[in-house]
């Protein structure tokens, strides 16, 4: 018999992780039935307000004995019980059981997880329909994201492996080897992604957290990740590692539509033109964009940095793709961008002095008309209209790795282009 197990939401700021929980029990479980795939870690919607860090939930399946059932769900729940941080007051776990094939209904459901806003009344319903059994702990708004998780195609994926901390260390500062970093990175580029900020010169694979996560490394060839795991010197111990399958770095999350249609929370990719020149305010970059069902206005925030250069060559008329998701900043719905691509530009012209007529000299204004520095020569104020570059490609420009949403792929992979432009 299959049995999919699904978390989530049993992390917080505090300490704790669902894909610590989620290894320790494919361990454990391993033991006493065969996992059918790799661990999944489903990323989802990441617009929404309350979620963890991330809005990461975890599934596993397994080919269990009958009579083995209830051993292995009395674990599952044990280990929440004992791991999940119920002192916070944003974690509610939520846990789910399904036995047999995946109906359609839940995989239908857990794409809307991933690009809507869904309630735990939705999933309640869903799991009761697709007779799911399910355990909320405190509000159980973490049973969304284990149904979805259970229910979630993953036809595309790439893979994180992750490496834990052993308990003494939870909280200290995390140490690695930083050349042995960007020595394995060197390596494994492309295959492994993210590992190090190249400008920045800074190693990405740990984080900051008081969790137990030591690091994480992400890449699209499983062999390739665990290589570079091995070549990566930690100067601490590492109480155990897990490889995940993910659907990190999909672009999963975005689904066309039409300005008019954006709802609060929504992950989508939109075609339009820019409305107005672009305005900064508290050095957030924003311009508008319309199309025939409506207009909406588009950020790039502080944390983007270099990324908000390319935004503010943007003019109005352009024709661009934007994706991101869509926020309430104060109190106005705004699409975070994550990416866009230019696709019509406008002409950029530029009035310039002409040369003089007499000596080709440079010429200078003085009041209504122009005064050649060289020969003193004298005409009206008169400007030609030149075409000058944008500064823009036709290419897909990026947040930075470390403003870029866990679902977002990187333009480094292959098929990421394609993907973006291929949806509208
Ligand atoms: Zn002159």
């Amino acid at each position: 018999m299959l049995l999919h197990i699904g978390i989530d939401d049993t992390d917080s700021p505090n300490g704790m992780c669902t894909t610590y929980l989620g290894a320790l029990l494919y361990r454990e479980l391993s033991r006493l039935a065969e996992p059918m795939d790799l661990p999944r870690l489903i990323r989802l919607n990441p617009n929404i307000p309350y979620k963890t860090r991330g809005n990461g939930a975890v599934s596993m399946t397994f080919e269990v004995e009958e009579g083995l059932i209830p051993e292995i769900k009395n674990a599952v729940l044990f280990y929440v019980n004992q791991l999940a941080d119920f002192t916070h007051e944003n974690t509610n776990p939520g846990v789910v059981f399904l036995e047999g094939a995946i109906p359609e209904e839940l995989r239908e459901f857990s794409l809307r997880a991933l690009r809507e806003h869904v309630t735990i009344e939705e999933a309640e319903r869903v799991a009761g329909k697709v007779g799911a059994e399910y355990f909320k702990f405190k509000l159980g708004r973490g049973i969304i994201g284990a149904l979805a998780s259970i229910g979630y195609p993953l036809e595309r994926f790439t893979y994180e492996l992750l490496a834990y901390r052993e308990r003494e260390n939870w909280g200290r500062p995390r140490r690695v080897d930083s050349e042995s970093v960007f020595m394995a990175d060197r390596w494994s580029y492309p295959f492994t992604y993210d590992n190090v900020d190249p400008y920045k010169k800074t190693v990405l694979i740990t984080p900051h957290g008081k969790d137990p996560v030591l690091a994480g490394i992400r890449g699209v060839d499983a062999g390739k990740v665990l290589q570079t795991f091995e070549m990566v010197r930690f100067e601490e111990p590492v109480a155990f590692h897990q490889l995940y399958k993910t659907n990190q770095n999909t672009d999963d999350h975005l689904t066309p539509k039409k300005i008019g249609e954006l709802k609060l929370y929504d992950s989508a990719v939109v075609r339009g033109r820019v409305a107005k020149p672009y305005w900064e305010r508290g050095r957030h970059v924003f311009f508008e964009l319309e199309d025939e069902t409506g207009r909406i206005r588009v950020a790039a925030f502080e944390p983007t940095k270099k990324f908000r250069n390319y935004v503010r060559k943007l003019l109005p008329g352009d024709e661009i793709i934007a994706a991101g998701g869509v926020k309430e900043h104060e109190g106005v719905l705004t699409l975070n961008l994550e990416k866009f691509y230019p696709v019509k530009l406008v002409p950029k012209v530029e009035y310039q002095k002409p040369k003089c007529p007499r000596c080709g000299g440079t010429m200078k204004s003085k009041g209504d008309y122009l005064k050649c520095k060289r020969c003193g020569y004298r005409m009206p104020k008169k400007l030609i209209p030149v075409e000058v570059p944008r500064g823009l490609e036709r290419k897909i420009y990026e947040v930075p790795p470390d403003a870029r949403k866990h679902l977002s792929r990187p333009l480094v992979l292959p098929g990421g282009e394609e993907r973006i432009l291929g949806l509208l």
